[in-house]
C-alpha cells in the first residue's frame, strides 16, 4: 500500500523538525509517538513502499509477540500502523535512499537523497533496520560492466524494453509480473528460473505457462553462466546453463534479474556516527546517538542487552519522541500524558469529542 501524501522530490530543501529515515514498523510507530506530542515528521525510505522488513521479507508471516494481538500477519501489522499514524499526516518521500547527512552550524542537519530531495531538519531518528534493500546481483563475469545499460535490477521506464529481446530471470512476483506484462511487447522473450518451484502468485505461474504452451515466449529452468559480449561491450546475448545440465544460447538486448533485494548498511556508515557491529551506539534514556539530535531506534541501534524485536523498537520511539520534544524546546518540560485522558492528545488524534 502506497501512502496518499506521498511527496515527490523537490528543489529547495524542505524543512522539517524531525526526519526518519526508514519506514519499517518502528519508523512508523516513530511517526505517531512523535505525533502524540506535536511533532511532524518527514520520513524517507529507499523502498517504494513503507514496511521495511516485514513487507519485503516476510508480509504474509504471521508474528505472534505485538502486544495485544495474539495474531497479526507481518503485511497487516504495517496497514495497521498507517492507519494509526494518518491524523498526523506524515510526508512521505519513497524509493530515494538517504546518501547524505551533515550536521551544520546553526545545529540543523542537511540530508540529501539519492534522488536529490533535501532537507534541513532539526532532528533526525535513523530507522533504518538493517540498512536499505539492495537487489541482488546477477554472479556472471562482466554483469558490473552492463549494470544500467542492457542489464538491469528494476524496472523504471517499461516502454524502453518493448520491441527489444529480452531474458528475464527471477521466480518471484516482480519477475513473473515483468514477463507477463512484456509478453508480447517484447521483440522476443525468455523467462528463466533456476528450480521448479516459483514463489510468485501460482495464477502468474499458470499465465507464463500457457503463454509458452501458445509459442508467444520461452521458458527454461537454468540459471546464467556466461553474458555474451560484442563489439564495443555491447551485450549480444546469454549462454544459460539448464537444470539437467545442458547449455542453451538466447540472443538479447536486455537482461532483467528480479532475484528479490537483501539489506546493506550503505551510506549510513560514513555519517560518523560511533558503529558497533554495523548497529549505531545509542544511550538508553533517549536513544540519542553520539551526536546530539540524531537519534537511531529500531534493529539499526546497539545498546546493552538490545534485542531486534519490534517490540523493543516501538518502546525505544516513545522514548526518542520525549527527548526529540526536548531537543527541540529545551525551555519547555514535557509532561507524561496518557491518550486516555489528555485532550490535547485527542484532539491531535482527530478523536476529541
Ligand atoms: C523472517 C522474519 C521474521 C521476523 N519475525 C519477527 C517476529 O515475530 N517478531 C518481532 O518482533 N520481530 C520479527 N522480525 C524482526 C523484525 O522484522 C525487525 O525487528 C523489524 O522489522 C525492525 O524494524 P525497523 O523499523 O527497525 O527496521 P526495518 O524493518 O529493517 O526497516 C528499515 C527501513 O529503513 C530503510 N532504510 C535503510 N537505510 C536507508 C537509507 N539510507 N535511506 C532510506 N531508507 C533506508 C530500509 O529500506 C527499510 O525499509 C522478523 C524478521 C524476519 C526477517
Amino acid at each position: 500500500m502506497r501512502p496518499a501524501n506521498e511527496i515527490s522530490a523537490s528543489a529547495a530543501p524542505i524543512e522539517t523538525d524531525a526526519i526518519i529515515v526508514g519506514a519499517g514498523p518502528c519508523g512508523l510507530f516513530q511517526v505517531f509517538e512523535l505525533g502524540l506530542l506535536g511533532i511532524k515528521a518527514d520520513v524517507v525510505d529507499s523502498l517504494q513502499h513503507p514496511g521495511g522488513q516485514c513487507t519485503e521479507l516476510y508480509p504474509d508471516k504471521p508474528i505472534y509477540d505485538i502486544p495485544a494481538l495474539p495474531v497479526c500477519g507481518a503485511q497487516e501489522l504495517i496497514d495497521r500502523l498507517l492507519q494509526q499514524i494518518k491524523p498526523f499526516e506524515p510526508r512521505f518521500h519513497l524509493g530515494q535512499e538517504v546518501a547524505e547527512l551533515t550536521r551544520r552550524d546553526d545545529g540543523r542537519f542537511f540530508v540529501r537523497t539519492a534522488l536529490d530531495t533535501t532537507f534541513l531538519a532539526r532532528t533526525v531518528v535513523i530507522a533504518a533496520g538493517l540498512g536499505s534493500f539492495q537487489p541482488k546481483k546477477l554472479a556472471v563475469e562482466g554483469a558490473d560492466l552492463l549494470e544500467g545499460r542492457q542489464l538491469h535490477y528494476r524496472v523504471r521506464d517499461a516502454a524502453r524494453f518493448h520491441g527489444q529481446r529480452l531474458v528475464i530471470f527471477g521466480g518471484g512476483d516482480s519477475a513473473l509480473d515483468w514477463v507477463l506484462d512484456f509478453c508480447g511487447k517484447a521483440a522476443s522473450l525468455v523467462h528463466v528460473h533456476r528450480r521448479t518451484e516459483f514463489r510468485a502468485a501460482p495464477a502468474s505461474v499458470a499465465r507464463m505457462r500457457e503463454l509458452v504452451a501458445a509459442g508467444r515466449m520461452q521458458y527454461v529452468e537454468g540459471t546464467a553462466a556466461t553474458l555474451r559480449i560484442g563489439e564495443g561491450g555491447r551485450l549480444e546475448g546469454v549462454e544459460v546453463k539448464r537444470a539437467d545440465g545442458t547449455m542453451a544460447g538466447f540472443d538479447a538486448d536486455h537482461v532483467l534479474a528480479f532475484f528479490g533485494l537483501h539489506p546493506k548498511l550503505g551510506p549510513i556508515a560514513e555519517w560518523g556516527l560511533d558503529l558497533e557491529k554495523k548497529a549505531i551506539r545509542v544511550d538508553t534514556a533517549k536513544f540519542q546517538t553520539t551526536v546530539p539530535g540524531i537519534f537511531a531506534i529500531g534493529d539499526i541501534n546497539h545498546y546493552p542487552g538490545k534485542k531486534k524485536l519490534i517490540l523493543s523498537g516501538f518502546h525505544e520511539a516513545a522514548l526518542a519522541a520525549f527527548a526529540i520534544a526536548e531537543h527541540l524546546n529545551p525551555a519547555k518540560k514535557v509532561h507524561l500524558q496518557y491518550t486516555t485522558t489528555s485532550p490535547i492528545m485527542q484532539k491531535r488524534l482527530g478523536v476529541a469529542g
